[in-house]
């Protein structure tokens, strides 16, 4: 592993500042959460920052409630805290769901939200130092694409990169609409997900929207009484420490047997957590029944390009979506 400087951060601003300075240095420099994935990267050669700057000692490791009824959690507060918070559990508890869902207990207890969100993918191309891939080294090829694809993209992918965003936390703060608060060189400024990752389109190097330097501070949900009945169901190829091959959380609220709204997001299907809009749309003022959710689903999914060894990620993500919306009918 190359030589690093630590900076430990006492608040935002010397948090930015050691940041800017590193990168102007040329070192190039990132912010360091539990170091769960980053170090692990650093390990295997694939990212090699000259300055890590630690955030896990920031004032932002709670829950508030926010004025307008939502919750404001910090971005250094770790996954298996945020789970277990009551506020959390009660309200959303997709999101306990999906958090606990996640790798294991040992590295939720150092992983942290704003790490969690910005995890890389999990290609073994990416992973690779020895093998060509767009997103490690811009312009080098894709060899998933004729390669090993099984658990990658099938929606929103591109021919430059079909890896997918690996985050469990994600799928149900983009079924939510979470707000994320970022402080960076250039100001404060929130972006609303599932906007925070992009698609790859022809440059797969950039995972979010976020400029070198952007600290993220802080995720905001929004209030949405009906999350009370949301569920994060996650399929995976052994029972624990796996990435999803497909994910879904999903919220319903239902009256008189009809949708009145719901909110759908899919994991494990594309470079970002894929916000199910297409089967939400379908969906309101339908009847809460098996026929109407698959023909929602099926309209999501009609948008799918999977690769030849991939093309099961689709009806099985359309039947984990019947699957869930039922589960949350029945629990009502
Ligand atoms: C064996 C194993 C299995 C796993 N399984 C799963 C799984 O099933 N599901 C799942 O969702 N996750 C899984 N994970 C991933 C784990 O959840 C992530 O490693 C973790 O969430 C990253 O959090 P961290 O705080 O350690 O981030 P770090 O590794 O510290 O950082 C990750 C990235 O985020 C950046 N960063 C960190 N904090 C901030 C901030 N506040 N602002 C801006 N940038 C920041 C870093 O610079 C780095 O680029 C697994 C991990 C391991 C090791
Ligand atoms: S899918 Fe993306 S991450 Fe994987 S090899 Fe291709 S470019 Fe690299």
């Amino acid at each position: 592993m190359r030589p690093f400087a630590y900076e430990r951060a006492a608040d935002v601003r010397s948090a930015v500042a050691a940041c800017a300075a590193g990168m102007a240095d040329g070192a190039g420099a990132v912010y360091l959460g539990g170091g769960t994935n980053l170090v692990d990267l650093m390990r295997l050669g694939v990212v090699s920052p000259g300055v890590l700057v630690d955030v896990t000692r920031l004032p932002f490791d709670g829950v508030e409630e926010t004025a307008g009824g939502g919750l404001l959690i910090g971005a250094a507060m770790r996954n298996s805290d945020l789970a277990a918070h009551p506020l959390v559990r009660r309200r959303y508890p997709m999101l306990t769901q999906a958090v606990v869902a996640g790798a294991s207990g040992q590295v939720r207890n150092m992983a942290t939200v704003g790490g969690n969100l910005l995890q890389r993918t999990r290609c073994s191309y990416f992973q690779d130092v020895t093998k060509p891939c767009n997103k490690r080294a811009p312009g080098s090829g894709c060899p998933a694409r004729n390669g090993d694809h099984r658990n990658l993209a099938v929606i929103g992918q591109s021919e430059s990169c079909v890896a997918t965003h690996p985050s469990d936390m994600a799928v149900p703060l983009a079924a939510l609409g979470a707000i994320v608060h970022i402080e960076g060189p250039g100001g404060s400024r929130k972006v609303p997900m599932p906007g925070l990752h992009r698609l790859p389109g022809d440059t797969p190097e950039r995972d979010t929207v976020l400029e070198p330097g952007d600290l993220i501070t802080a995720v905001e949900l929004p209030p949405l009484p009906f999350a009370v009945r949301s569920r994060y169901r996650k399929v995976r190829d052994r029972a624990s420490f796996a990435f999803a091959v497909v994910s879904v959380a999903a919220a319903l609220d239902v009256e008189d047997g009809m949708v009145r709204d719901c909110r759908i997001a899919l994991g494990g299907v594309a470079h970002v957590p894929w916000r199910a809009e297409r089967a939400e749309s379908a969906l309101r003022g339908s009847p809460a029944t098996e026929a109407a959710f698959a023909q929602a689903a099926d309209e999501e999914l009609a948008q799918a390009t999977p690769l030849p060894h991939n093309a099961f990620k689709v009806p099985l993500a359309r039947n984990v979506v019947v699957r869930t919306l039922l589960d949350l009918v029945e629990a009502s």
